[in-house]
C-alpha cells in the first residue's frame, strides 16, 4: 500500500513534535497523494510522523504516531487494549472506549456500552480505515454488537455522508447500563449522541454528593434523567425538563427501573425558568453544544448568562447552581465572567464552589486544547449584602 506523502511550510513542524494532532490545509507546502495512511515530513525532508489524510477536510491530516509506523490491524488493536486499560477503573458498564485525538486515533469515537460498541467516525482519513478498525475491536474485545452512528451533520465537512446502521450483529433497541451502581435503560440506535451522556458520570456523581434527603431539585435539560435519577436516590423531589419527550420517558422508565419517581415536563428550559415562581435547593443547567462554531460563541454565552440570570431567584440562600458547557467556544473563564455578569445583574452575590471537565474516558489531553469541551460550574447562592 502506498502512503501519501505531506511535506509541511517551514517552521510548521513544532507543534507536531509538541503532540498538536492536526495539520491544517494551508500548512502544507507540498502533497503526495496516494491513500490514507500519510507520512509527515517538515520543510528539509526529515520524517515526523504518521498519520490519517483527509482530502476534503480542512483538516488534512491527524497525527497517529510520531515517525514510521505500519498502520495495519495490529496497530488498531494496540492502541484499541491501551485504551480499555487506562479505562479500567470506570466505576460504569458503559463508558467511552476511544476518544478520537486523545486517544491519538484521531476521528475514531468507541462507546462501550456493556458487550456491545457504538462507533463514530468523524474524519475521511479514519472512514477510509474503517474496515480495519472494524476487524481490530472485533479481535480485541469480540463485542456482541458493533452500531454506527455517524449521523451527526460535522461530516459533511468531511466530504462524507451522515451514516447510521448495524456492523457487527443487532444491538437491543433498548439495553440496560450500570453507572456508579445505578441503572439506565439506553436507546443507542434512537437516542442523541451515542444514546446516554457518558461524559456526565462524574458530574452526576458530584451534584448526588450536594443532596440532602427532601431537596427541591430542577433537573433543566434532563435528557433521559441522568442527574434526576441520582438526586431521586438521595431522597430529592426532582422536577426534569427536556423537549425530547422520547428521552422524558425514557427518564421516567429510568425513575421506574430505580425504584424512584421524578416529576417531568416536556417544556423549553429557558421559557419554563423565565415564568417558574417556586424555590429550588439545587439546579441543574446542562443544555446543549449551542456552539459548535466559532460563530456562535456569543449565544452560548448568552445563554450561560441568562441561565444564570433566571436560575440564581429561583434558588434559597446557600442554594446549588449547577451549569455545564459543553462546547470548546467558550473556556472555564469565559463561563465564570458570564456567571459573574449574571450575578452582578441580579445583585445576588454567588462563590463558585467547583469546577469540574469530563471524565477520565475522555481524557483532555493538554497537547490539544480542543480537547477539553465539558466544563461546569458548581455555583452556590451567597447571602445577601
Ligand atoms: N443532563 C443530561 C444530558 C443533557 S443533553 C444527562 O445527564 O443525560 C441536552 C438535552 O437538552 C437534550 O436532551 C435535548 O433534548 C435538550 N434540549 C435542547 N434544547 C432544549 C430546550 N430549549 N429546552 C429544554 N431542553 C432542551
Amino acid at each position: 500500500m502506498r502512503e501519501t506523502v505531506i511535506q509541511l511550510k517551514r517552521g510548521k513542524e513544532r507543534k507536531i513534535l509538541n503532540l498538536y494532532p492536526w495539520v491544517y490545509r494551508d500548512e502544507v507546502a507540498y502533497l503526495r497523494e496516494a491513500g490514507a495512511v500519510s507520512h509527515l515530513y517538515d520543510r528539509r525532508g526529515r520524517l515526523l510522523a504518521t498519520g490519517l489524510y483527509s482530502p476534503s477536510s480542512r483538516v488534512i491530516w491527524r497525527f497517529l504516531s510520531l515517525g514510521k509506523v505500519k498502520v495495519d490491524r495490529s496497530f488498531f488493536k494496540k492502541r484499541i487494549l491501551e485504551a480499555v486499560a487506562y479505562r479500567k477503573h470506570v466505576p460504569a458498564t458503559a463508558y467511552r472506549l476511544v476518544f478520537s485525538e486523545s486517544d491519538f486515533l484521531g476521528g475514531l469515537i468507541v462507546d462501550r456500552y456493556n458487550n456491545g460498541l457504538v462507533i463514530q467516525i468523524r474524519s475521511e482519513g479514519m472512514e477510509r480505515m474503517k474496515g480495519v478498525v472494524v476487524d481490530a475491536l472485533v479481535e480485541a474485545l469480540s463485542p456482541s454488537f458493533i452500531y454506527e452512528r455517524s449521523d451527526m451533520e460535522g461530516r459533511w465537512e468531511e466530504g462524507l455522508k451522515p451514516v447510521k446502521g448495524p456492523i457487527v450483529g443487532d444491538a437491543p433497541n433498548i439495553l440496560t447500563i450500570t453507572e456508579n451502581g445505578i441503572k439506565f435503560y439506553v436507546d443507542v440506535v434512537g437516542g442523541l449522541k451515542t444514546g446516554f451522556y457518558l461524559d456526565q458520570r462524574r458530574s452526576r456523581q458530584y451534584v448526588a454528593s450536594l443532596v440532602k434527603e427532601g431537596f427541591k431539585v430542577l433537573d433543566l435539560f434532563s435528557y433521559s434523567g441522568g442527574f434526576s435519577i441520582y438526586a431521586a436516590l438521595k431522597g430529592a423531589k426532582v422536577l426534569a425538563v427536556d423537549t425530547n419527550e422520547a428521552a422524558i420517558r425514557l427518564a421516567q422508565e429510568n425513575a421506574r427501573l430505580n425504584g424512584v419517581s421524578v416529576s417531568v415536563l416536556v417544556a423549553d428550559a429557558f421559557k419554563f425558568l423565565m415564568s417558574d415562581r417556586d424555590t429550588y435547593d439545587l439546579i441543574v443547567a446542562d443544555p446543549p453544544a449551542i456552539a459548535k462554531r466559532k460563530d456562535a460563541r456569543k449565544s452560548l454565552l448568552g445563554a450561560i448568562w441568562k441561565l444564570t440570570y433566571y436560575s440564581l431567584p429561583r434558588l434559597r440562600e446557600g442554594g446549588h447552581l449547577y451549569l455545564c458547557s459543553c462546547s470548546y467556544q467558550a473556556s472555564l473563564q469565559d463561563m465564570i465572567t458570564y456567571v459573574r455578569f449574571a450575578s452582578t445583574d441580579r445583585k445576588i452575590p454567588i462563590y463558585i464552589a467547583a469546577t469540574l471537565i469530563q471524565p477520565e474516558d475522555h481524557p483532555f489531553l493538554p497537547h490539544f486544547p480542543e480537547s477539553l469541551y465539558l466544563k461546569c460550574l458548581h455555583v452556590v447562592r451567597a447571602p445577601s449584602r
